[in-house]
């Protein structure tokens, strides 16, 4: 019986058997600590119906652990020099398809269509690549794909800012963007140590929760980004002042005026006081000036 993936020996091995280089520039900060992987999978509330979306398998030391638990799991890789190597290293499981491509550029909603009718639940669980972390999320949130969760290995700072509440000084417009679609937990932060190369950033893991209905309700969900992007474009002007500098060239000074009154919103307020909700009134009540 071979030994997990993720011991520092056989990934080792494997690197060497194959004589693999990381690239900085993918991200790759390989996990070697099977208590990690199993701290992650065990997040994500894997059953054997359950079907897996995992993005950046690596030699796949995650990706393993979650063949296992899972009915299915499908990963995306975007460096070609792992598909012969994740072939050898995941050859003992028939439940793993790997898609050679970016995730960004993926188109996620027809893989779920072709591979995932027959599972309960989808959940998506990976250890990110740093450098494209909130894109991937915000795609992964904004195309209201039909998955219950998501568990990921991030930098701890991200974690952090996607968990914050109203009045802190992490909480922002990636705060207000993920708790919109989904409930937010730091489940763990995790010590460099366990990977290799070590980052040089701490990490952790953060799980969003995938709400039945959006958070708070809106007129135009495009529009809500929008004006909550704009009070958060400078973090020491009011929103007042971010909403008039910020927003389209539609929109009036005495416009927003009004709108920020028929929220109940003080002018003078800064955007990390603000909650969801009243992102929302804000949002509705300037749009409404606009038509
Ligand atoms: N899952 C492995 C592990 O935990 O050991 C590797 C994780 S490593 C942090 C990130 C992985 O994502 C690398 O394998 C990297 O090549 C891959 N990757 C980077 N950018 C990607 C993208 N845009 N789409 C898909 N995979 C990507």
């Amino acid at each position: 019986m071979l030994k997990d993936i993720a011991t520092p020996q056989r990934t080792k091995e494997i690197l060497n058997k194959y004589g693999f280089s990381f690239k900085k520039s993918l991200g790759q900060n390989f996990l070697i600590d099977t208590n990690i992987l199993r701290n992650i999978v065990n997040a994500a509330n894997i059953t054997e119906s359950t079907g897996v979306i995992e993005v950046g398998p690596g030699i796949g030391a995650l990706t393993e652990q979650l063949a296992k638990q899972a009915k299915k799991v499908v990963s995306y890789e975007i460096d070609q020099r792992l598909l012969p190597v994740l072939k050898d290293t995941l050859s003992p499981y028939d439940n793993v398809t790997i898609i050679h491509s970016d995730v960004l550029k993926a188109n996620i909603q027809e893989m779920i269509e072709e591979h995932f009718q027959d599972v309960d639940d989808i959940m998506v669980v990976a250890n990110l690549p740093y450098y494209v972390t909130t894109p991937i999320l915000m795609k992964l949130l904004e195309e209201h794909l039909p998955i219950r969760g998501i568990v990921v290995m991030i930098q701890a700072e991200v974690a952090d800012r996607i968990a914050a509440k109203p009045g802190t000084k992490d909480y922002g417009a990636l705060s207000i963007a993920a708790q919109y679609f989904a409930q937010a937990e730091k489940v763990m932060t995790v010590p460099a140590t366990v990977f290799v190369p070590q980052p040089r950033v701490d990490s952790a893991v953060l799980r969003l929760t995938i709400r039945e209905e959006p958070a708070v309700q809106v007129e135009s969900e495009d529009y809500f980004f929008t004006v909550f992007h704009a009070c958060f474009a400078n973090r020491r002007k009011t929103i007042l002042n971010n909403l008039v500098h910020n927003l389209g060239p539609k929109e009036k000074k005495s416009e927003i005026e009004a709108a920020l009154e028929e929220a109940e919103i003080d002018p003078k307020r800064r955007g990390e006081t603000l909650s969801l909700a009243e992102f929302a009134k804000l949002s509705d009540a300037l749009l409404k000036r606009l038509a």
